[in-house]
């Protein structure tokens, strides 16, 4: 293997167990991704921080694997769009959502992605709810705007103002952000690029030797020097002040920030390709569909997915490290090393062409 050829990371078998569909876990810095169902069942990705309770999903197929207790955690749900096997879990999100009081779920999608959920929504009677129904908050995501519409169980929904877009970013917080494309499946599919900060390390030897307990100023420096706030003070246990850039210079390594891609469901076309290849440039760890081998071709492009081929020609030409090969078509169940085995060659033969 040569340095510019993505790593192949593949699910063990059996892919089938007793309990379900092999699971898949990835670590990638802060973050470790979980593909709940394996690389046979329905999509859904969880992406867990190691830093914080909170977590992520990508696509909300068969939830029934993830506990209450993971449920509670998500805040927000990036959705690829509303086919039946990247949506079917919601019922099952919700149910778990009906116990407790959280903040209200963002749910992202391609447009009439509200009205989807909002119709799973109104298909329960709420008539013994009030007021304590769970809270969806949904971004409908067009190439030029956003709406949002607020949902309540057993409540209206509220759609607010379409606000303009003006860039790719849909989703920012202080320690990542998500970027989104459209591409096309027959209907419009959203592709998610998660990109997370620099990863700040303090050097214990470092602190020993300058004779300074760990404790809570370490998070504050952790936390100005992600806001940038280089000139500010900070108390150290000796009760003395020092300066966020000097602390840094003496005590901090900063790792850089990593992204993680999450693409499924789209037709072999040079505008998707274009358009995922600058997605994905340069990312850490890149879900992509391979639904299907080169001898079933009619039947990708019948039904718009990729072939493993299309799938390692795009990770080469995004030149990402680590390819997270998956959504293959069950029809290849039994003989999952074949459809690995066609990725591999293809990576290889594309390189050396
Ligand atoms: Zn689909």
């Amino acid at each position: 293997m040569t340095g510019s050829q993505p790593e192949i990371v593949q699910v063990s078998e059996p892919v089938r167990t007793s309990s379900g569909w092999q699971p898949l876990t990835v670590g990638a810095g802060p973050v470790t991704a979980h593909l709940v169902n394996g690389v046979f069942g329905d999509p859904l990705l969880e992406v867990k921080f190691k830093s914080r309770r909170e977590r992520l999903l990508f696509d909300l197929g068969d939830a029934a694997m993830l506990s209450r207790r993971v449920l509670h955690t998500v805040t927000d749900v990036f959705l690829t769009h509303a086919h039946f096997d990247h949506i079917c879990g919601f019922l099952h999100f919700l149910r778990a959502r009906m116990t407790g009081e959280y903040p209200p779920c963002r749910i992202y999608g391609p447009p009439h992605t509200a009205d989807h959920i909002g119709n799973l929504i109104d298909g329960i009677a709420w008539d013994r709810i009030e007021d304590a129904g769970p809270e969806f908050h949904v971004a409908d995501v067009s190439t030029d705007f956003i709406t949002w519409s607020l949902l309540k169980a057993g409540h209206p929904a509220k759609r607010l103002e379409p606000q303009p877009r003006s860039d790719d970013v849909v989703c920012q917080h202080p320690e990542y952000q998500v970027q989104c494309v459209e591409l096309d499946h027959g209907i419009p599919v959203l592709a998610y690029a998660l990109n997370y900060s620099p990863e700040i390390h303090i050097d214990r030897a470092r602190l020993d030797a300058l004779e300074l307990a760990p404790g809570d100023w370490i998070t504050d420096l952790k936390r100005l020097l992600r806001e940038g706030d280089i000139q500010a003070l900070v108390e150290l246990p000796n009760g003395e002040r020092e300066m966020v850039a000097a602390l840094r210079d003496a005590l901090v390594t900063v790792l850089p920030g990593k992204r993680l891609v999450y693409a499924t469901d789209f037709a072999d076309t040079p505008q998707n390709r274009a358009r995922l290849r600058s997605l994905a440039a340069e990312a850490d760890l890149f879900f992509c569909e391979a639904t299907f081998c080169a001898a079933d071709l009619i039947q990708a492009n019948d039904t718009r997915h990729l072939t493993a081929r299309a799938c390692a020609e795009i990770a080469l030409a995004a030149r990402v490290a680590r390819l997270v090969p998956f959504h293959f078509s069950k029809r290849y169940t039994d003989r999952v090393g074949a459809v690995y085995a066609e990725l591999s060659e293809a990576l290889a033969s594309v390189e050396q062409a």
